[in-house]
């Protein structure tokens, strides 16, 4: 392997790294960890919000609006 092709090949590694870190940025869902049993979500503060919704956590409980995600926490 030349130099060059060895060169090229680790770039090319590189970006495909950089490609999955921006995709998983995008798609991470926003974590909240909570005590609660019930929790509301009304949405992302200063973007488009939803109607209120409760959600019961058991475990874990997803936002079917904006996909926000509760954690139960334990005591
Ligand atoms: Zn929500």
């Amino acid at each position: 392997m030349s130099s060059t092709s060895e060169f090229i090949y680790n770039v090319s590694q590189l970006l495909f790294q950089f490609v999955i870190d921006e995709f998983m940025t995008v798609v991470k869902p926003i974590v909240i960890k909570t005590k609660k049993n019930v929790v509301s979500c009304e949405g992302q503060e200063g973007e488009a919000s939803h109607p209120k919704v409760f959600l019961k956590v058991a475990g874990n409980a997803c936002c079917p609006y904006c996909g926000k995600v509760f954690e139960k926490n334990a005591d």
